[in-house]
């Protein structure tokens, strides 16, 4: 451990080696593309809760996490040698509107793991790109980023990873004072749609094609090679690509119904994870035109806009990639797969939702009616697919008609999925059923619960709530009430952006 500007005056670390090898990665690409910095420290830092999966991920040493040395570090108080922090630059679409400069305004990348995985803290302090932001997240975001997280990673969907929470006293001036927090991510790469728009947008397209050439070389490779369809293009190829990755993204998120609430093209990952949590929400009751952003007033980021909206923000990408492409065919032809590998996709999640092995006529008219029937009835989403699995494990419908306020349109649909399910195996449909339909979700109450008691330093809830969530599609009897319905006072928990 180095002793460096930001090395908190408090409990001095131990000497635990982390286990972790550095390099260069991001870094390299050079002062254009970001500002070298040290976090700010945090007074009197404590650890909250930490993934031990995501610590196994990117190589750390058993242990390390939780330790005195860890709960420095990953406040932003102390560095690790080889660790080269940097914020980095980037633009962005916000809610349809080009919104300039903006950038790692509280988050800092410590540096890259040796076996390739970034280590960001958010809410490590000011950076250049900070505009009017205090560079700070409070406990309440960072408790829902951090269970949000490993919550997505654990239902098999595509996000950046959380790998520790720390606390710190330190008074953050929101609504209210609030108290300070840092997450710590991590990510194969923290690159957005917005940082190709930020190069785009100022005519640099030496840098343009530097950080497209990286993100190709890394982790894209497969695009120097690219076919005709991409006219051997590689940056139409890496277009292509990066949508193809985003329908299967988006197809995950409807499917689980998983609200981002703030889809802006800085928000976008170019490796299609999820990434940033903020207002994030999982549907309650479906209600398929559901807002979770307060501050969403036009309802842009709408649960069931959202695949449309994904597709604005590649063509977006597209835009900034014009200059390497150089040919508006072939980017057009690059966004176009987007268009019907979105609904293929998002028919095959459903598929297995409902146990369907393989494709058959009348599949979509069967989702469509059923969703029509769950929003009709405003059924919660969740519940009902989890009892539906239970149903046809114990072919035994009456739980998952209980459901329903219209019982004669739930009897209808449900002889024609009978029918259906008579072509498929039925334990082998069963078992799909119970490996895709998350018995948890971290819903917003449950969320609340959790940082009602972190508040009062309370981090049991915590900490339950992320085992359950490591595990979503087990039973977990002793926490049968997070599978329930939401309590009434659910509804009325507002949030917005940043905090
Ligand atoms: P978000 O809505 O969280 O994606 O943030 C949009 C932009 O605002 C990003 O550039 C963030 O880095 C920046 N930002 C958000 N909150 C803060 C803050 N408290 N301090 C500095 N920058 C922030
Ligand atoms: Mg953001």
């Amino acid at each position: 451990m180095t002793t460096t500007a930001a090395t908190a005056a408090s409990a001095p670390p131990s000497d635990t080696p982390s286990g972790l090898a550095w390099r260069e990665g991001f870094a390299a690409l050079g002062p254009a593309f970001h500002t070298e910095l040290v976090p700010t420290p945090l007074p009197d830092p404590h650890w909250i809760a930490g993934s031990p999966d995501a610590a196994a991920v990117i190589g750390m040493a058993p242990g390390w996490l939780g330790s005195d040395a860890a709960v420095q570090v990953l406040s932003g108080n102390a560095l690790l040698r080889g660790m080269r922090p940097l914020a980095s630059v980037y633009s962005g679409h916000q809610f349809g509107v080009w919104a300039g400069q903006l950038g790692d305004g509280r988050a800092i990348l410590l540096g890259e793991t040796g076996n390739g995985h970034e280590v960001q803290l958010k809410g490590a302090g000011r950076t250049p790109y900070s505009r009017m932001g205090d560079g700070r997240a409070v406990l309440r975001s960072s408790v829902r980023e951090f269970l949000c997280s490993e919550a997505m990673h654990a239902l098999g969907i595509p996000t950046t990873r959380a790998l520790a929470l720390t606390g710190s006293p330190a008074p953050i001036a929101r609504e209210e004072i609030e108290t300070a927090a840092v997450v710590t991510r991590v990510a194969p790469s923290f690159v957005r749609f917005g940082h190709f728009e930020h190069f785009a947008a100022r005519d640099q397209v030496a840098e343009l094609r530097a950080l497209a050439d990286y993100v190709i070389d890394r982790y894209y490779p497969e695009c120097r090679s690219a076919g005709e369809a991409s006219g051997g293009n590689a940056y139409a190829a890496l277009l292509r690509a990066v949508g193809e990755r985003t329908a299967a993204l988006l197809a995950q998120w409807q499917a689980v119904g998983f609200c981002h609430g703030v889809m802006n093209t800085d928000n976008m990952s170019i490796l299609g994870l999820t990434i940033d949590y903020g207002p994030f929400q999982f549907l309650d009751a479906f209600v398929p035109g559901h807002i979770c952003n307060h501050s969403d007033s036009q309802g842009r980021y709408a649960f069931n806009r959202q695949p449309q909206v994904a597709y604005w923000n590649l063509f977006c990408l597209g835009q900034a990639l014009m200059p390497l492409i150089e040919d508006t065919e072939l980017a057009q032809a690059a966004l176009e797969p987007y268009r019907s590998l979105f609904p293929a996709e998002y028919m095959g999640r459903m598929r297995d939702k409902l146990g369907l092995a393989a494709a058959a006529e009348g599949d979509a008219q069967l989702v469509d009616d059923l969703l029509a029937l769950l929003a009709a009835g405003a059924v919660d989403y969740t519940i009902f697919w989890h009892r539906l699995s239970q149903a046809v494990a114990a072919q035994d419908f009456s739980p998952v008609r209980d459901l329903f306020p219209d019982r004669a349109g739930w009897d209808a649909w449900a002889a024609r999925y009978t029918e259906r399910l008579a072509r498929e195996d039925r334990p082998q449909a069963a078992a799909r059923m119970q490996r895709t339909n998350p018995r948890f979700v971290l819903r917003n109450h449950l969320g609340e619960l959790a940082i009602r008691a972190a508040k009062d330093g309370d981090f049991g809830p915590l900490h339950a709530l992320q085992a359950v969530l490591a595990r979503p599609f087990d039973e977990h009897p002793d926490h049968a009430e997070w599978a329930g319905f939401p309590p009434d006072w659910a509804s009325s928990i507002e949030i917005s952006c940043s905090s």
